[in-house]
């Protein structure tokens, strides 16, 4: 594969490069689609004012539970999925074990 020459963009490329943006995908994805580079699809995003959204890697995102507290019946927000009570309440479970130990 010859990648040390692009020709220019010819308009299909630069509507799929548009239309692949606007989807969510990816440069990488446009760059592999049209066999161009990272850097070529960057800048030619930058000079047809083509945005593509920063998208976290679906892994990064952690999720969130929201949970009734056994304690305090209150609704909070939790990232782990084996945490049962409030902050409140696990802090409360914390400092009386450690008053009772
Ligand atoms: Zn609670």
């Amino acid at each position: 594969m010859d990648t040390s020459r692009f020709p220019n963009w010819t308009r299909q490329e630069d509507e799929q490069l548009r239309l692949m943006a606007a989807n969510g995908r990816s440069k990488q994805d446009v760059a592999q689609e049209l066999g161009r580079t990272i850097n070529a699809v960057a800048a030619r995003a930058v000079a047809t004012r083509v945005r593509f959204r920063s998208r976290r890697h679906p892994n990064d995102q952690k999720p969130v539970f929201r949970r009734r507290c056994l304690r305090c019946r209150n609704l909070f927000d939790v990232e782990s999925r084996f945490r049962f009570v409030c902050d409140l309440c696990h802090a409360l479970d914390e400092w009386r074990s450690a008053d009772l130990g």
